[in-house]
């Protein structure tokens, strides 16, 4: 179900799975990859530090 992406620097077809162009090795655009929920979401990137900050925070309140 992975649509085809193009490499910002080579312009290869690559899966938009993937993290890396599997040609020239340069990371593909964040707005395209797998983390695009992130982007794309407004406010998804404030969520997700703040999703971070209490995981860190309950990892040391456990541990
Ligand atoms: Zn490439």
């Amino acid at each position: 179900m992975s649509k085809i992406v193009r490499c910002p620097k080579c312009g290869s077809e690559v899966p938009e799975d993937n993290l890396r162009c599997f040609f020239c090795g340069s990371m593909l655009d964040i707005s395209v990859g797998p983390l695009s929920f992130i982007a794309n979401k407004k406010g998804g990137l404030v969520i997700s530090i703040i999703a971070i900050i209490t995981i860190l925070f309950l990892l040391k309140w456990f541990f």
